[in-house]
């Protein structure tokens, strides 16, 4: 590994300054999923066995640089106790003097670090104050690496550093699912448009063996190669993109798999009276919201012949049903195959993990990423900030 984990950290005395992502939703002052909040656990109970006092960083919501009462790790502070079953103090302003007067195995939690203008402009200043308040850096932050802040990456490089269970864990699965996988490798790219995941597909067609694209943006590829889509969402004036894109694919030896039917309605909403045709027949006051069961047997034939699966977005209005059957039909069969030691599956993204949830397969997949920006970042090909720093 190119990076330290907690294994190789002599923290015994030591002030452990230690980035999170507990950035939670939150209803009415009240935390609604704490999922995030759990997970980073594990950590925090290292650093304390070690012998380290950890120093949690994280930031809340989208403050701006200013100070906004709502936006107060404050908030978090109860779920964060209850997760780990004991106290936390929390520093509004954190000082030196004051975090080393309390016993080595308190838990402090610091104020949101974007209350500070100096936190997302990455200022040395505010790197360079945070530094001095530890004597390591933790990153276990994974999902906010692709930003280059203060708390996530100025101060790594000030301090001796490593990266938490969480983030090591992260680091590791999506290294073996794209650094080095086992091959053949199937990656599935869905969602709406095709403007927003260029880069993702321009990377994975010089990567991967087999591309699936599905969702809103497969229609886009249907415009490029001449077929009328009726009423469909479609990017037209991408389509010399998408040919771009086809070509590429082409020369590296990429296979891409657009859809062969479709599901076609002629409302964007649940039950809509819909049929299922040809992808080159769809009529001209209708509109493709879901791939047809042909598109779903040349998918489970792509799954069947490769050993490793990344997955993006989903290949339908999974919200509507029925037209979440192609992304709750494959992603039932990504979770069986992955059970019987076939496929080694990692998947992300909002809208993927949520449609995976809706398929009840999120806990079969290899691994999840919940980090929607930083996997995608990842899944791009660019180098997260947050991880580079540590490896310096
Ligand atoms: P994204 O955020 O780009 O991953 O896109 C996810 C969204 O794409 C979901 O809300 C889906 O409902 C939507 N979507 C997928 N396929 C289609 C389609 N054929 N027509 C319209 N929207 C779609």
């Amino acid at each position: 590994m190119a990076w330290k984990t907690l294994d190789d950290m002599a923290l015994d005395g030591k002030t452990v300054l230690c980035r999170v992502d507990i950035n939670v939703p939150m209803e009415a002052g009240r935390v609604t999923d704490a999922t995030r909040v759990e997970k980073i656990v594990p950590t925090v109970f290292d650093i304390l066995a070690k012998g380290g006092r950890p120093v949690l960083l994280a930031h809340f919501d989208r403050p701006k640089g200013k100070v906004v009462p709502e936006m107060s790790l404050r908030h978090v502070q109860p779920a964060l106790e209850a997760a780990l079953g004991r106290a936390v103090i929390f520093m509004e302003r954190p000082d030196r003097a004051s975090i080393d007067a309390l016993p080595q195995d308190a838990v402090i939690l610091v104020e949101n670090t974007r209350f500070s203008p100096m936190e997302e402009t990455n200022d040395p200043v505010m790197a360079r104050f945070l530094a001095g308040l530890g004597d390591v850096f933790c990153n276990d932050a994974f999902s906010a690496a692709h930003r280059a802040h203060a708390s996530t990456e100025g101060v790594a490089h000030l301090l001796p550093n490593c990266a938490g269970r969480l983030m090591a864990a992260e680091l590791k699965a999506l290294e073996a699912a794209l650094g080095s996988p086992a091959r053949p490798v199937v990656a599935v790219v869905g969602g709406a448009k095709v403007s927003t995941k260029l880069e993702l597909l321009g990377n994975l067609v010089a990567k991967v063996d087999y591309l699936v694209i599905g969702g809103g943006m497969a229609n886009t590829f249907l415009v490029a190669q001449g077929v009328e889509v009726g009423k469909s969402l479609a990017e037209r004036d991408m389509a010399p993109t998408a040919r771009e894109i086809l070509d590429k694919a082409k020369a590296a030896g990429c296979r891409i798999i657009l859809p062969i039917d479709v599901v076609v309605a002629r409302a964007f909403a649940a039950n809509a009276p819909h049929e299922t045709v040809p992808a080159t027949a769809c009529p001209a006051d209708a509109m493709i919201l879901d791939a047809g069961p042909a598109t779903i047997a040349v998918i489970v034939d792509a799954f069947l012949a490769s050993k490793t699966l990344i997955w993006n977005g989903p290949l339908g209005a999974f919200e509507l049903t029925p037209f979440d059957r192609a992304t709750v039909g494959v992603a039932r069969t990504a979770a069986q195959l992955t059970r019987d030691g076939h496929l080694i599956s990692v998947a992300g993204g909002g809208d993927t993990v949520a449609a995976l949830n809706q398929a009840g397969v999120a806990e079969d997949f290899t691994f999840i990423s919940t980090a929607g920006g930083a996997f995608l970042e990842w899944m791009e090909g660019k180098e997260l900030p947050g991880v580079a720093a540590l490896r310096a």
